[in-house]
């Protein structure tokens, strides 16, 4: 097929996320993407900025990665997990479960970060159905967050300002608390939790299960908070016995400059999700984490088994190409990469806070957000960015940059520079 004939069979024919069929955003034909460059059809070659959507950490086509898929592919693609069991599964597991916080010891895997937060509120929900605690059936959460888009995990959503707003009327209701600000690490202010805490003990007897994207706050906002705000959330579901769900599918494996975010708190969740980086961005690939409490008490219930089962759980390849990232990151210096991407995110993006058309200018880890005043016009923005060489993907009023952790200091520049200049003149 021609490149011609690519574009007008997808545009006529495939959706593309969050993309209208009648009048669609410009899609751009990647031939190839290697190390922290996508290679268009037509010859250009564009610095990702994105990460494919924050999960490409390594870079692309990452040789180690590539073997680890090819040594797996040669030995066993694919088998059923129910009743039978794989080294690459049994691995992968050994290694989530020494390196998340230590009381998480039961990994059930998944193919996308929503059923993996989907399957962490079906263990929330069982859990107190094992206890005979059939009111428990509400979530708390705050505004601003985002779980992905399956049912459940958008009635997490932000219900007024996030993308699933219009199925309110058939989404199951939960509870939604103010935005956690103030930003990461600002002075601590008592009045932003306060909101928080009135509300669960409102609804005590009522939760299931606290649910929060942990510092970071991705797709909802790119918003941070302080981590003092989820040390109080953790002390009040210690006190109440509420579960706390923590959703690192964006900041898990180091985005934020700790492995997972958690630790900006020094606390663990009783429940945990983590997807995009777990395989380097490689394959599709998701987990949930739970503590022995938590999965013995839905076993000790009446029905006993935990009642999820996709088809393709524990999948060799995905999981032999997690093992093969896990080991990567570990053995780079991926700590010192991030804290140089942040030093670098902070000084060259903070000249655009003068300009009147920005709102506020942040980063942490390897997350650089410029937040503009007025929406973007998102078409206008794409083909400024492409024709700049990079690939950046702002959406609404966010320009945003989540580079791999492999990006060298002037890609980086060419990236914020560009992102600099969108921010001026937002189009
Ligand atoms: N949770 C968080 C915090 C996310 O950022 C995302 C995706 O952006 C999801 C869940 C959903 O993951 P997926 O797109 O793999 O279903």
């Amino acid at each position: 097929m021609q490149t011609k004939d690519i574009l007008e069979f997808d545009r006529t024919h495939i959706w593309h996320p969050y993309t209208s069929m009648i009048d669609p955003l410009p899609v751009y034909p990647v031939e190839r993407a290697e190390g922290v460059r996508l290679h268009l059809a037509d010859g250009r070659v564009l610095v990702d900025g994105m990460s494919s959507w924050w999960a490409a950490i390594h870079g692309y086509s990452h040789p180690v990665l590539v073997d680890a898929l090819a040594r797996q592919a040669q030995t066993m693609s694919h088998v059923m997990f129910g009743g039978i069991t794989h080294r690459p599964a049994v691995e992968l597991a050994s290694r989530l479960v020494r390196m998340t916080p230590a009381p998480l010891e039961r990994v059930f895997f998944s193919d996308s970060g929503s059923v993996a937060v989907e399957v962490a509120i079906k263990m929330a929900f069982q859990y107190w159905l094992s206890k005979g605690e059939r009111r428990r059936t509400k979530l708390l959460t705050v505004r601003g967050g985002y779980h992905g888009d399956t049912f459940e995990t958008m009635s997490v959503c932000d219900p007024e300002n996030g993308m699933h707003g219009m199925f309110s009327g058939v989404l199951p209701q939960h509870l939604f608390a103010p935005v956690p600000s103030p930003a990461f690490g600002d002075a601590w202010n008592d009045a932003h939790f306060e909101a928080f805490e009135t509300l669960l003990r409102a609804n005590e007897g009522d939760i299931a299960a606290v649910i929060l994207e942990p510092v970071v706050q991705g797709a909802g906002g790119m918003r941070f908070y302080s981590p003092e705000y989820l040390r109080r959330v953790r002390g009040l579901c210690d006190e109440t016995g509420i579960l706390l769900i923590a959703d690192e599918i964006a900041t898990g494996f180091g985005r934020t400059g700790t492995l997972f975010a958690c630790e900006h708190a020094g606390i663990a969740p009783d429940i945990m999700c983590v997807g995009k980086a777990l395989t380097g961005g490689m394959m599709t690939l998701a987990a949930t984490l739970a503590t022995a409490e938590v999965a013995e008490g839905i076993s000790r219930g009446e029905l006993s088994v935990l009642m999820h089962g996709p088809t393709f759980m524990a999948n060799p390849l995905a999981c032999a190409v997690a093992c093969a990232s896990i080991d990567l990151l570990e053995s780079s210096p991926w700590r010192e990469r991030v804290s140089a991407i942040e030093t670098q995110l902070r000084e060259e993006l903070a000249p655009c806070a003068d300009a009147d058309t920005v709102a506020d200018v942040r980063a942490l880890g390897a997350i650089g957000v410029v937040e503009t005043v007025r929406p973007v016009n998102m078409a206008a923005m794409q083909r400024f960015f492409v024709e700049r060489g990079v690939w950046v993907r702002p959406f609404g009023r966010l320009v945003y940059i989540m580079p791999p952790f492999v990006t060298e200091p002037d890609d980086l520049s060419l990236l914020t520079h560009a992102v600099r200049d969108a921010a001026r003149d937002p189009r």
